[in-house]
Formats: structure tokens, C-alpha cells, sequence
């Protein structure tokens, strides 16, 4: 079956043909590709094509498609078995690799994705405070669970007030939503609910709603204002963290927050994310302390074996590495850019190894100023690159991603099928 067989086959059987919205191509006027295969920057198609992937799964596969380590553990691994919902050692390698080089975490505990860590995170900074309400960013995404679909960024990003219905307004009224890059409105929040916040969340890099990079000074602020309500400051580094580096944004601030959330990266492309803190914060957590938080699957030895092979490649050499081809991929993409008839008043915005084609010159901190017609612009944009072999995000709002695999042969490959 070509592409377009399979999405209608995929109508029928799932809501929209998809699991997961931004995967829909939802306003372009193509279907979206079946991924049969992947190996190194690369995906093709059910079709038999090949496209340069910078979607790269949304962010975990930071070695590229199918690395051979991964690959070589997880095989490994699935020969022991592959889940025991009892104590085995190989969540302990991880967590012991983690412990050892995050200097502001002294336990973890591993969940399945990015959502469900920010899920017990909220749940752990309110039983931890006694505190009820979680101030979060417009724009800023932090997975599905229902107090963070408020204004919330990625598949939601571009449309107005209400995230989601099926949230109750009880829900809604526990989470108080601020402007990024605007100290004023957080401050005027903390004076509201004096004494009632129990954790500010942010995403320290904004990737979710565009790529919106903060100053220092903003998220200072931040820790400054927890510090002094005995609120918690929670980085939400699912998309950051080993990202920018392996101690992610926390590190590239030298802002210490309470707890931080981990997801994609992690697992190196298997389901798992973590949650940690001090062991103050974290001994809250059943079965020592009186916050609720369980998993049949976390932990499973499959996805913790083929984490910790992952995350063990990404040394100080390999950062430098990889910052070298994102730097040389981001210019490529821009003299196209500059010397299309079409897109010439694009460019791209870029933090390291993550980055987003807008077209604007502008400093984009906040979403008003996002232009308003972003998605209309990215569609054929989106399409252009695609017939050229070439796989973005298919979504306007959602950045791309560099891995250590897209090197120089697939530089000359880029510059190719751009200039063809
Ligand atoms: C992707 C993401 C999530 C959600 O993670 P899932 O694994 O998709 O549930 C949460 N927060 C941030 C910052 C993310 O980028």
C-alpha cells in the first residue's frame, strides 16, 4: 500500500489516522508518510523514499536513527527479558550514571514519557508544599496531562485560550498562566495568590510554541521568586535536557531549580522519563512518603539498558560535535533561505542543535510575537522541502532537530537537494 492507502486504511481504525496530533499533517495538502525504516539521519517511506530526517522522533534520537550501541543493548537486554515488575538492576546503572553527573539531583525515579513525569511532578510539588497552584508559561508545553493543557504550546500551539475540552474549570482554575519574558505578570501573580503557588513550571528553552529563547535575567527572577514563597522552581527539561548539553539548560544558566523533569533523550528513543530532586523533595514519593505515584512498565529493563547505552555517548567532545554540524546545517538552510524567491525572508532560529524556520528577522521571546502567518507560510514551506527529500516537523510551531548523525556527507546531501 502507497501512503495515501495506508492514511485512509489508518482513518478508519484511528481518530484522525494518528496517534499522536502533530504526527497528521493536519492543513498540509499531502498525506503523511509511513515510516517503514531509519538508520543514521535518514527515513524512508513505504514507498521506498528517503527523506533527511530533522524531526528525528521530536527530539530523543540525538545519536541518529538506529545507533549501533542502542541497537547492540537493547538486543542484549531483550534476551534477559523484557519486563519483571520487580527490582532489577539495570534502572540502577542508569539512575546511578544520572545522580553521578547532575549535581542538583540526589534521587530519581523513572516513569514512561515526558507527560507522566510532569504529571507526578505537579502532584509531588504540591504534596511537598502543601501548596495547590502551579504558575505556568503561555506557549510553554509540558505533555497532556490536564492542569498543564492551559494555554499550552506543540500539537496546540496557534490556537486561542482553551487548550482542550475536557478539563474542568476546577482544574483550569489551579493553574495561573503568565506571558513569557514578563516578570511583571509573575510577580503580580505571586501577589494574588500569596502563600497558595506551589511550583512554577518552565520550559528554560521554550521549544514547544516555536523556539523562544529566554535571557538569563527572566529565569533568574524566577528562581529568585521561589526561593523567597517557598515555592519550587521545576525545569521541565523533556525537550532540553541532554540536549544543550548533558545537565541541559540548568546548566547553560547556572540556575539550580528544585526539581526537573526528563523525558525523550533519556530513553534514547524507548519510553522513559524521570523525575528528580533533592532527596528531601523526593522521599515525598509512596512508598516512604504520602504522594501517590506508580508504573506496571516504569523502569522496564529493555528501555533503561538502551537509555543509559545512549546517554553514555554523549561526552563534552560530542556536544562540541554536534554544535559544529547544527551551526553548518542552520547556515546551509539560511543561504537557501536568502537566495529563495519564495522564503527569502526566512531564517531560522537556533539554540545548539535545536532550530525553527520563521519568517521574520525579529527576537521571538514571547508568542504575540510569533507572525500570525506562521502555519500558512510553513505549509508550503514544509512541502517544498519535503519533495526535495527533505523531513521537517510537519507542524509550524514545532522546531527541528540536529543529530550526531546528520555529518558532512549529509551536509553535501542537504545542500544538494536544496539547491536541486
Ligand atoms: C515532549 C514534551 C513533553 C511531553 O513528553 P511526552 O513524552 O510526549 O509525553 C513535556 N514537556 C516538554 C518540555 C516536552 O518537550
Amino acid at each position: 500500500m502507497n501512503n495515501k492507502e495506508l492514511f485512509e486504511k489508518s482513518l478508519k481504525l484511528v481518530p484522525g489516522g494518528v496517534h499522536s496530533p502533530v504526527r497528521s499533517f493536519k492543513g498540509l495538502h499531502t498525506t503523511p508518510r509511513f515510516i517503514n525504516k531509519a538508520a543514521g539521519a535518514y527515513i524512508t517511506d513505504e514507498e521506498g523514499k528517503t527523506f533527511i530526517d530533522f524531526c528525528m522522533s521530536f527530539g530523543p534520537l540525538i545519536l541518529g536513527h538506529k545507533n549501533e550501541k542502542v541497537h547492540e543493548a537493547a538486543i542484549k537486554a531483550m534476551e534477559l527479558g523484557w519486563s519483571y515488575g520487580a527490582c532489577e538492576k539495570y534502572s540502577l546503572e542508569l539512575a546511578e550514571y544520572l545522580i553521578n553527573k547532575i549535581p542538583f539531583i540526589d534521587q530519581v525515579r523513572f516513569v514512561n514519557s515526558g507527560t507522566e513525569a510532569v504529571m507526578t511532578a505537579i502532584r509531588l510539588a504540591r504534596g511537598y508544599t502543601g501548596k495547590s497552584k502551579i504558575l505556568k508559561f503561555n506557549g510553554c508545553y509540558h505533555g497532556h496531562t490536564d492542569a498543564m493543557l492551559i494555554k499550552a504550546g506543540s500539537g496546540l500551539a496557534g490556537t486561542s485560550e482553551a487548550s482542550s475540552k475536557g478539563i474542568s474549570e476546577n482544574i483550569a482554575n489551579d493553574t495561573i498562566v503568565c506571558d513569557l519574558n514578563n516578570i511583571e505578570q509573575v510577580n503580580a501573580a505571586f501577589d494574588k495568590y500569596a502563600g497558595d503557588i506551589a511550583a512554577i513550571f518552565i520550559e528554560p528553552l521554550p521549544a514547544n510554541n516555536g523556539l523562544l529563547i529566554q535571557n538569563k535575567e527572566f529565569l533568574q527572577a524566577l528562581r529568585d521568586l521561589c526561593t523567597k514563597h517557598n515555592s519550587l522552581l521545576i525545569f521541565d527539561e523533556v525537550i532540553s535536557g541532554f540536549r544543550t548539553g548533558f545537565n541541559g539548560m540548568a546548566d547553560d544558566l547556572k540556575i539550580t531549580p528544585d526539581m526537573v523533569t526528563y523525558g525523550k533523550i533519556i530513553g534514547g528513543g524507548f519510553p522513559v522519563g524521570a523525575i528528580g530532586a533533592k532527596k528531601d523533595i523526593m522521599e515525598c514519593l509512596a512508598p516512604i512518603g504520602d504522594v501517590y505515584q506508580a508504573g506496571t512498565l516504569s523502569a522496564n529493563p529493555v528501555a533503561m539498558a538502551c537509555g543509559l547505552a545512549n546517554l553514555k555517548q554523549l561526552t563534552p567532545d560530542f556536544y562540541q560535535e554536534l554544535e559544529t554540524i547544527s551551526n553548518k546545517t542552520v547556515q546551509t538552510f539560511d543561504d537557501w533561505f536568502s537566495k529563495s524567491e519564495e522564503f527569502n525572508d526566512y531564517k531560522m532560529i537556533q539554540y545548539k542543535s535545536l532550530f525553527w524556520a520563521v519568517p521574520t528577522s525579529d527576537k521571538l521571546q514571547d508568542i504575540s510575537a510569533i507572525p500570525s502567518n506562521l502555519a500558512d507560510r510553513f505549509y508550503k514551506l514544509f512541502e517544498v522541502l519535503l519533495n526535495k527529500g527533505i523531513y521537517l516537523s510537519p507542524n509550524a510551531y514545532e522546531v527541528g532537530f540536529c543529530s550526531i548523525a546528520h555529518g558532512e556527507l549529509v551536509l553535501e546531501d542537504l545542500k544538494t537537494k536544496l539547491w536541486n
